[in-house]
């Protein structure tokens, strides 16, 4: 079995090193890139199966790297913030990384992130990529028939909660910014749609996880946004 090749962009060496030798210990395969311009070179050569990226590279921006790698690739990106604020998390977000990282984080944690991005690899590659029905835990999401079942009871959800599940379930496993979902949901993103969403993602996550002991489904990410976890 092909081992999962992850390509390393971080120009700070302790933490480079303690993200080699995570990767080492279990298994994976790894690239390193010290920049920005080498990153986007070894991205193009050597297509790695994930992308761990710095967002503070010596070169050209974090998020710069991430526009030019999604004018050819969909190669999940973990972007590593050493920024405690939100919107260079939000900019990498919206410029089409996955998921992210705040330094200084755990072998656990990234360790984590991995795995999340690993399952969501394997959805995107497996047959649930182009069928017409999603299938998460207790939750199907039927999109030909425009229905949702959970526990194969039909869920009665309202046109945007639906519509909210749908774009969820399509980005299983991705942190989707709260400009990405309003401007999909709305068609833009004014002030005031965010709190429609807060409002709109209380409905629905009560829908889904209906007792206290209830898978949960979705995932809030305080200042950024949701993701919809893909349960194992
Ligand atoms: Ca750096």
């Amino acid at each position: 079995m092909n081992k999962t090749m992850v390509l390393v962009v971080e120009d700070d060496r302790s933490v480079q090193n303690l993200m080699i030798s995570t990767l080492k210990a279990h298994d994976y395969r790894y690239l390193i890139a010290v920049n920005g311009e080498s990153a986007i070179l070894e991205a193009s050569s050597h297509n790695p199966d994930i992308i761990l990226l710095d967002l503070g590279l010596p070169d050209i921006d974090g998020v710069e790297v991430i526009e030019r790698i999604r004018t050819w690739s969909n190669v999940p990106i973990i972007i590593i913030s050493a920024r405690s604020e939100d919107s260079d998390k939000i900019e990498a977000l919206d410029a089409g990384a996955d998921d992210y990282l705040t330094k200084p984080f755990s072998v656990e944690e990234l360790l984590a992130r991995l795995r999340v991005t690993e399952r969501r690899l394997a959805m995107m590659q497996g047959e649930q990529a182009s069928s017409p029905v999603f299938v998460n835990g207790k939750l199907r999401v039927d999109f030909s028939a425009g229905c949702a079942y959970l526990d194969e009871e039909e869920l009665h959800l309202t046109p945007i909660e639906y519509k909210l599940l749908c774009l969820l379930s399509k980005n299983v496993g991705k942190v989707l910014t709260h400009t990405f979902i309003t401007q999909n949901i709305w068609g833009h993103s004014w002030e005031n749609d965010v709190a429609s969403l807060r409002v709109f993602m209380a409905t629905l996550r009560k829908k889904l996880e209906k007792n206290p002991d209830s898978i949960k489904y979705i995932q809030t990410h305080v200042g950024i946004g949701y993701r919809m976890i893909k349960v194992e």
